[in-house]
């Protein structure tokens, strides 16, 4: 018999390993245990019939481990909770912004019971669900009106469609960039049944540029955030104020795309100056959009704001209804936008914002609480130290700014890093670091206080599993 023939013959039966493990798979679902039994023996036949190398026969005891596994993994949920030790604040892989306790108790609510999400209270007449938080972005950025879609994205197109579909759109070449996840502006554009007029280079546009792109056929200048992309050296751009003033001679709407609506000026934390929501509003845009889930820290969203009669027209759009948020989108950045009331309080109190302003003595103590916990367990498996490391903002927000922070860095001394790292991945609640010269970091801005305990245990359990036994 060939070695192929061999393994395949040593493969388990499905009913007799069902059998086997039965008593401990008693409170799972029966179809759910018999579909991860037959789906991890099918796998293996087909890694048997390709030829991989590493396959190799197993005892019965050893099939069934590896069957508890695939079992226990296929009957948990697959989007769970991690522990983001990246430092990377708006990480958009890892979910974007968290909420506070209180946040996630609206959520609760709005998911637990009946709402008034389209119902009057007051005339007991159908209501709008938009009216639940138009009054408060109004108040908040100083805009006339608002309304919101289900992400950033959506408010680019839904606001394109509706102000210049058929006609021409003026962009400068330096902003027709991509934000990642496949949004482009060009792209974009083009979907909303625009037609884009570049204008002006890469690294300068001046504001005959724009005035020269105009014509007959022209309904929009827009103004787009390039995010994630800078462009630096001998560059110009044209300000919000200068476009409103053209286009206010020429009878046109502006339209800004600001990506991640800042509603709070983080430079005296050190950040760079960004423009907020109200200075843009000021400024005489007259449609401006932004995420829900980037520096403002609450839900995935897409936030509308600007003068009524352009909000109106989008507003009345039939796409606006393919795009709406939901209930829970609803609550959540509700309660979120309630903590801008008072600016000190939303630092505090938003998980984003708190984490992007923290100070790093903060920082460095919560690396150290965390070392205590795990220091006498690692120290033969893993060298570990405190060192200074750079946190990111995330979100395409602030690509080029380095925020100082501390991480607890562990070099193994008997498995490469990259094992380590995909060790971490594994545990019940992944832990997610990045390698930095041969050692895994955990950057401690991105861990909150309450996490260090769990966190403490993960390890723990890592590094118990690499002792020898
Ligand atoms: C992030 C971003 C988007 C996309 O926003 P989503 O909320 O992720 O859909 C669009 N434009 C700019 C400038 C951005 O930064």
């Amino acid at each position: 018999m060939t070695e192929k023939k061999q393994l395949l013959c040593a493969l388990p039966k499905i009913d007799e390993a069902l059998a086997s493990l039965a008593d401990r798979t008693v409170s799972i679902p029966s179809r759910l245990v018999k579909l991860a039994v037959r789906d991890c023996i099918n796998a293996e036949r087909q890694r048997i019939l390709k030829g991989d190398e590493e396959c190799i026969s197993l005892s019965p005891q050893q099939w069934n481990k590896r069957l508890l596994e695939a079992i226990t993994l296929k009957n948990q949920m697959n989007l769970r909770r991690v522990i983001n030790g990246t430092g990377v604040v708006i990480h958009t892989n890892l979910g974007r912004s968290v909420l506070s306790p209180p946040i996630v108790n609206a959520l609760q609510q709005a998911g637990a019971h009946y709402t008034n999400l389209e119902f009057d209270l007051t005339t007991g007449k159908r209501g709008s669900r938009y009216s639940l938080v138009e009054e408060i972005i109004c108040d908040l950025t100083g805009a006339e009106a608002a309304l919101v879609v289900n992400n950033n994205a959506a408010a680019v197109l839904l606001s394109l469609d509706t102000l210049a579909n058929g006609k021409e759109v003026i962009v400068s070449r330096g902003q027709l960039v991509e934000i990642g996840g496949s949004f482009r502006i060009p792209d974009v554009i083009a979907k909303s049944g625009a037609h884009l007029i570049e204008v002006g280079s890469t690294n300068r546009t001046h504001l005959v540029d724009y005035e020269k792109g105009i014509n007959n056929e022209t309904a929009l200048l827009l103004k787009v955030h390039t995010s994630n992309f800078r462009v630096i050296g001998f560059t110009s751009e044209v300000s919000a104020e200068e476009l409103v003033a053209l286009a206010q001679v020429k009878g046109l709407p502006v339209m800004e795309d600001l990506g991640s609506g800042c509603l709070v000026d983080l430079s005296p934390f050190g950040l760079p100056r960004e423009p907020t929501v109200q200075q843009i509003v000021k400024a005489g845009v007259d449609v401006i959009t932004f995420s829900g889930d980037k520096l403002l820290g609450g839900p995935q969203a897409g936030l509308i704001v600007g003068k009524k009669t352009f909000i109106d027209h989008i507003k009345r759009n039939p796409l606006n209804r393919a795009l709406r948020i939901d209930k829970f989108t609803l609550a959540s950045l509700e309660a979120v936008l309630r903590n801008y009331y008072d600016l000190d309080l939303a630092l505090t109190r938003i998980p984003t914002l708190r984490m992007l302003t923290q100070p790093v003595d903060l920082i460095k103590k919560r690396a150290r609480r965390l070392m205590r916990r795990v220091q006498s367990t690692a120290r033969p498996i893993c060298s570990m130290s405190l060192l200074p490391t750079m946190s990111r903002v995330g979100g395409g927000a602030m690509p080029e700014h380095g925020l100082s922070s501390w991480a607890v860095a562990f070099k193994p001394a008997h498995i490469p890093v990259s094992a380590m790292e995909k060790e971490l991945r594994r545990l019940s609640t992944p832990i997610i670091g990045r390698i930095e010269n041969d050692s895994l970091f955990l950057d401690m801005r991105t861990v909150d206080d309450h996490e260090i305990p769990e966190l403490a245990a993960s390890l723990l359990t890592f590094l118990r599993g690499c002792e020898p036994s």
